[in-house]
């Protein structure tokens, strides 16, 4: 059997042999008493990346965000956030269920971004029957709209906006290092007008496990108290620790090879009969594509097809595609991925009428 092309999402990486190396010979204590000297040195690294003053290190990126909410707002409290955002639609709505945080949604731009004048028009009056404007929240990359970057210059405009409302702006940055590696500029400059900002290790940067919450050292108190509140405290978490700082020392400049591969994927689908491409050019490591109309296949039914060929894709809706490069995709894994949708729309093609 040969081996499969896992495109379905960077979250699918394993960690590398010397992620293995360091894990085995991490040195570890009891991080809930601070006492993970490793753990201690992932946060420090973390923050150093990020320009603050703090890190947190939490089991997940869904927790690292929950953990910022509940840092930041009191119940009743609101949320300004896009209708397109990873925070309001794939994190099982920890804000609402456990912050009682309520969200007022706007919409996504089709590059990633929220409107300034939205944000703006969102903030509630004093009036007592109104929610409290506490919290605006950006993704970078942005997820839902392709991998999309949003520039500094941007975040800045909506850093000054925050303030000037009285609102605080947190970072969903699950792949802020995408967007710092596609921008060619330093995570750290790019988030500098957030509180707060969110980062996955487990993602492109192949750790198994693992994200870092980073903000002002006062900030990160109150969520250590969340990640307790939460369960998120963990023991000798230095085993994973150690593979997150191999990924921070090793990993993120390498991510410029992922978007490269994503911008040829997306060029040669586009010359697949059958297939069209969202993202004509990726800006960072997703390519989005969905079946022409006369394609009597659906999604779910063109992955299985895939699958059986060797190449998993996430079937992202019924008749749209996710793909995602990552490390474990390498130029072959292109042509193969490629040759693959080749085959399975060249099959059906061959069994329509005229
Ligand atoms: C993956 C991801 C997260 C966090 O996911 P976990 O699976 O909980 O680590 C948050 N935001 C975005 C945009 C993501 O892609």
């Amino acid at each position: 059997m040969m081996e499969c092309i896992d495109l379905r999402s960077d979250t699918v990486t394993l960690p590398t042999p010397e992620m293995r190396a360091a894990m085995a010979s991490a040195e570890v204590g009891d991080d809930v008493y601070g006492e993970d000297p490793t753990v201690n040195r992932l946060e420090a690294l973390a923050a150093e990346k990020m320009g603050k003053e703090a890190g947190l290190f939490v089991p997940s990126g869904t927790m690292g965000n929950l953990a910022a909410v509940l840092a930041h707002c009191a119940r009743g409290d609101e949320i300004i956030q896009g209708s397109k955002g990873h925070t309001f639609l794939f994190e099982a709505g920890g804000s609402a269920a456990l912050g009682g945080v309520h969200s007022f949604l706007v919409p996504n731009q089709p590059d990633g971004s929220i409107r300034l004048e939205d944000i703006r028009e969102a903030v509630r009056s004093e009036d007592e029957h109104e929610p409290v404007s506490r919290l605006v929240i950006l993704e970078n990359t942005h997820n839902r709209c392709g991998g999309t970057v949003l520039s500094k210059a941007y975040i800045d405009s909506v850093g000054d906006l925050a303030k000037e409302l009285g609102l605080k702006l947190h970072i969903d940055g699950a792949r802020i290092f995408n967007a710092a590696v596609a921008l060619g500029i330093p995570a750290g400059e790019l988030v500098r007008a957030a509180d707060s900002v969110t980062f996955c290790l487990s993602k492109g940067l192949c750790a198994p496990v693992g994200s870092v919450l980073c903000g002002s050292k006062e900030f990160i108190a109150r969520a250590h108290r969340m990640r307790k509140l939460l369960g998120g405290g963990m023991r000798q978490a230095g085993v994973l620790a150690a593979a997150g700082i191999v990924a921070l020392e090793t990993m993120i400049d390498r991510l410029a090879e992922d978007h490269a591969r994503a911008r040829r994927l997306a060029e040669e689908l586009a010359l697949v009969p059958g297939l069209e491409v969202d993202t004509l050019r990726p800006q960072s490591n997703m390519v989005y594509l969905h079946l022409a109309d006369w394609v009597p296949l659906d999604a779910p039914q063109v992955y299985e097809r895939m699958a059986r060929l060797g190449v998993k894709v996430d079937a992202a809706s019924r008749r749209g595609f996710r793909l995602v490069t990552h490390y474990y995709v390498d130029d072959e894994g292109i042509e193969r991925t490629v040759g693959a949708f080749k085959q399975v729309l060249a099959e059906v093609g061959q069994v329509l009428p005229g």
